[in-house]
């Protein structure tokens, strides 16, 4: 399986033939509710609205391209998810998918805990308000001063990386007269992605500490000896854009197996196992994700039935889902600038962003659906492949889709599910300015993180 493909490319990857693409959807003027926010819908006269609000005036006001994230869908995701596994488990929104103040406020308003990885996100998180003890700290190479900072401002638990982390950590702790609360993160030997998953003993890959050959097990003998350390549990996330619970199963399996070795050796039952992320998204028509209520559920379960096959007490569950939190409630809008037709191959769409708002095409071969947002249109479907205004030729937003053949310059399309991923990886390549992400709530639009200006560019510049 192509590592490169791996954090949320299509599915199979690595074997869909060349140029494969669906059929043209029956309707090119509908819009399937699995890959658009909630509140998306067209209007009388044919242009999409979000919030009640056309893309027309969000264009106008808000210039394009930009992205523009329904807030009450991101709100109503965050209460299916904390609703779903109930006050029993923990919902951890994994911050890195896309976070600013705003969203910060939103999750501690939905009763959510957060996920950081970094310093900046954990100031943006401690800034906006969210409560130390809901935050969980993330990397596999923080920095002894992001770990002082996450120490003092007292996080709820540190996610332990490798066998210096361990070491690391409780001193840091120790010197300001805590214990800190510490998971350690395990890797299961279970690589899951989209609809398969592969279940080995090994993982090649930089993150957490091997079960295999009892390097787990020696981490939690080092953590519960040292005085600064509070070992809380074990972590584990196995992948991304999943859709088949198997590989959850796998990978509950083999922690409560560890768990179930650390009452054995030390006589302790831990409380807590965190099983990650990864759930997947629609990002087209052919892709089925699952409800919350039946993720909790499915994990639930095999946690249960795997503790009482080992007489352990069950632990405390949490989960970290980012995508498929925030990934559905925003798109994406673009200006059409150029259309050029090539001859018994495809039509080239260029649009006025592209891999420096959106990457994941260009990085995972991530697929993505477009419309015509500004307008409905009785054309025959075209072919087309939507692409940006960078200098590179992999600059590619949509690899394949269909768009009506009498789209022109000047129209507005729209690439839905960018939630995730999009503004949180964007760049400055060729000196792009970044879009802005505009929050909208009925009849209601408000930038959350406003556009880059080339006064920034330069601002950083120092000449
Ligand atoms: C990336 C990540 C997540 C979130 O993954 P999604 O695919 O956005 O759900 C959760 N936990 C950890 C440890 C991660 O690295």
């Amino acid at each position: 399986m192509s590592r490169s493909a791996h954090p949320a490319g299509p599915r199979h990857a690595d074997v869909l033939p060349e140029g494969h693409y669906s059929a043209p959807a029956a309707d090119l003027n509908a819009l399937d509710e699995k890959v658009w926010s909630r509140t998306v819908t067209r209007d009388a006269d044919g242009a999409l609205t979000v919030g009640g609000i056309t893309v027309a005036r969000l264009a106008e006001e808000f210039g394009t391209p930009a992205y523009f994230l329904d807030e009450s869908d991101f709100r109503a995701r965050c209460r299916a998810w904390a609703d779903a596994f109930g006050p029993d488990a923990d919902v951890f929104y994994a911050g890195k998918a896309f976070l600013s103040r705003a969203v910060v406020r939103w999750l501690t308003e939905e009763g959510l805990n957060l996920d950081v990885c970094s310093g900046g996100e954990l100031t943006t998180a401690l800034d906006a308000g969210m409560p130390a003890e809901r935050i969980a700290f993330h990397g596999n190479n923080k920095t002894v001063a992001e770990i002082e900072r996450a120490v003092a401002a007292g996080v709820g638990r540190i996610v332990l990386d490798s066998f210096q982390e361990i070491v690391r950590v409780a001193h840091i702790a120790q010197r300001h007269g805590v214990r800190q609360r510490v998971q350690i993160r395990v890797t299961v030997g279970v690589e899951a992605h989209t609809h398969e998953f592969i279940a080995t003993a090994h993982e090649d890959q930089k993150f957490g500490i091997a079960l295999a050959d009892g390097q787990a097990a020696e981490a939690v003998r080092r953590a519960l000896s040292l005085d600064g350390l509070d070992l809380i549990g074990v972590h584990s996330h196995i992948g991304s854009q999943i859709f088949d619970m198997a590989g959850f199963e796998v990978s509950a399996r083999r922690v409560v197996q560890l768990l179930a070795e650390i009452r054995d050796e030390h006589g302790v039952e831990l409380p807590e196992i965190d099983l990650g992320g990864g759930l997947g998204i629609a990002y087209t028509s052919d892709d089925d994700p699952r409800e919350p209520h039946e993720i909790a559920k499915a994990l639930s379960d095999i946690v249960t039935r795997e503790c009482e096959a080992a007489k352990l007490r069950t632990p405390r569950i949490s989960v970290e889902p980012g995508r498929a939190i925030v990934g559905p409630t925003a798109f994406t809008l673009y200006e059409v600038g150029t259309i050029k037709p090539l001859e018994g191959l495809r039509t080239y769409v260029s649009v006025d962003g592209g891999m420096s708002d959106n990457i994941r095409t260009a990085l995972y071969d991530a697929e993505y659906s477009v419309a015509l947002v500004s307008r409905t249109s009785d054309a025959e479907p075209m072919l087309v492949r939507v692409v940006g205004k960078h200098c590179e030729s992999g600059d590619i937003v949509v690899k394949d889709a269909f768009l009506p053949a009498d789209l022109a310059p000047g129209d507005l399309i729209a690439v839905p599910a960018t939630g995730a991923y999009c503004r949180s990886m964007a760049s400055n390549y060729n000196h792009a300015l970044r879009p802005p992400v505009v929050a909208v709530r009925d009849g209601e639009a408000r930038v959350i993180v406003r556009r880059e200006t080339e006064e920034d560019l330069l601002r950083l510049d120092v000449g």
